[in-house]
């Protein structure tokens, strides 16, 4: 469905009553947390807000409408979440017309949307992640019904329906996420996504194709494809078409422009599509592929439908395939019941792929999986401990990696100032790689691409000058 036939009827009604109750434009603040497809979404609500009338600040202490869009898949990041909320209550008092907004997977959840509706009375609404197309609507409300309001649907009463043709507000105007689809069927079992999330649901090929020519058209040139396992891309399609598919048509547009994804889960991931990255014209170099555990036995209990093997043997034929490819990795550490026999066998997977970076995080409990209720939960104590010695090995095996490159001569694409030093440009290469060079009085701009050549490495960053 089309954004402005679902909300032709809220959108006018919205912007009317923003005029109404605004003597000038009203400020959105908004906070993102998680992944990216949060920000994608995050970028879907500023487009409505501002196509309702709404501008943007960055200080919260100006703000008519603050939205935090929130993340459940650690702990941590829920209650860092809940206590942003927390410090928002003294902007209330200060300026009681301001209207706070709560959405995102963490409301999703009715453990966390029954906290927030009893111990933040000043937070006006909670909206879940399968309405926020519905945004005009659930705003119109907030702004002409004196009471709070909770729209929170499951899964089951809401289907999740995508909307095309959704003002976007980018950031950027090089870089963009665009989400090939929505959901998760895998069930993971320490994974909250397919309960906050619901089912997978793919787009239809054209409109991302014509979301992805419309970026490329406006100069866009690294474009990331967004989905929780895109290798299931198009099952729910007529015809259904493969990702290979989707990237083989992305890939016959002209233009300078690179193509990442995320994320592909391995037991999905197919030869067809790492031939496909060799041989296509746009797909960069990386390949990011969640290991989460080396150990049989923690993959199993994991659900992740993959053996030790298995994996060991994809990372191998990419290297075969790509020798230059930058492989990475997500790795949870101190999974219910992980003996120090299994995070062995996961330190010796590192050894083995020598991913150029890891994604560590300590198990993280989630009310409502299946691995919550496991028995022989790991104590923090463990997990903090085995996470160090994690850390120690990927540092030097990425380090080593990265010595490799000096002397090469590779294509960055510039992010903006370095956070060090502002004499620096920092950038990316096209494997991912963050890389600083020196200004040298040469004017560049976010998103322009350029040719630096490495002269020294370290473990997270390399260091080089413009060529
Ligand atoms: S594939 Fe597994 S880890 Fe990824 S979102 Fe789905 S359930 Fe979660």
């Amino acid at each position: 469905m089309n954004y402005i036939e679902k909300n032709k009827e809220y959108i006018e009604l919205a912007k009317s009553r923003i005029k109404q109750l605004y003597n000038e434009k009203p400020k959105l603040f908004i906070e993102t947390a998680g992944c990216q497809q949060n920000e994608a979404d995050s970028e879907k609500l500023t487009g409505m807000a501002l196509d309702l009338g709404y501008i943007l600040t960055d200080e919260k202490e100006d703000a008519d409408l603050i939205l935090i869009n929130t993340c459940a898949v650690r702990e941590h990041a829920e209650l860092k979440a809940l206590s942003h909320a927390g410090r928002l209550k003294h902007l209330k008092e200060i300026k009681p017309s301001l209207i706070i907004g709560i959405c995102g997977c963490m409301v999703q959840q009715e453990h966390r949307k029954e906290d927030i509706k009893h111990k933040y009375p000043y937070v006006d609404f909670l909206f879940g992640t399968n309405m926020i197309f519905d945004f005009p609507r659930l705003l119109y409300k907030v702004l002409t019904e004196k009471k709070r309001h909770f729209f929170v649907e499951s899964y089951e009463e809401n289907h999740g329906e995508m909307v095309e043709d959704v003002p976007v507000f980018r950031k950027s105007t090089k870089t963009a996420w665009v989400s090939v689809m929505y959901g998760c069927n895998n069930f993971c079992t320490y994974c909250v996504v397919p309960y906050v999330r619901g089912r997978e649901r793919s787009r239809e090929m054209t409109c991302i194709l014509s979301e992805v020519k419309g970026l490329i058209e406006d100069g866009c040139r690294d474009i990331t494809l967004l989905g929780q396992n895109v290798n299931s891309y198009g099952k729910d399609l007529e015809n259904s078409p493969t990702f290979v598919d989707l990237l083989r048509e992305i890939d016959k547009i002209d233009g300078d422009f690179v193509i990442r994804f995320m994320t592909s889960h391995p037991k999905d991931a197919t030869k067809e599509l790492v031939d496909f990255i060799a041989e296509s014209k746009h797909m960069a170099p990386h390949f990011h592929l969640p290991v989460q555990s080396g150990s049989n036995r923690i993959l199993k209990a994991m659900n992740r439908h993959y053996t030790r093997e298995a994996y060991l043997e994809l990372c191998g034929y990419i290297k075969k395939v790509h020798p230059d490819i930058s492989l990475t990795t997500d790795i949870i550490v101190g999974f219910p019941g992980e003996t120090e026999e299994d995070f062995q066998e996961t330190l010796s997977v590192l050894e083995e792929v020598r991913f150029d970076s890891v994604f560590s995080f300590n198990y993280s409990l989630r009310k409502g999986t299946k691995a919550a209720s496991m028995d022989c939960q790991i104590d923090e104590e463990t997990k903090k401990e085995r996470m160090g010695r994690l850390l120690t090995l990927q540092q030097r095996i990425s380090a080593e990696n990265n010595a490799k490159l000096v002397g090469r001569t590779v294509s960055v694409t510039v992010e903006g100032d370095s956070k060090a030093d502002p004499n620096v440009w920092a950038g990316r290469t096209e494997q991912g790689k963050i890389i600083h060079f020196p200004k040298n009085g040469i004017p560049l701009e976010g998103g322009q691409h350029v040719f630096v050549e490495i002269e020294r490495a370290e473990s997270y960053t390399i260091y080089g000058k413009l060529k």
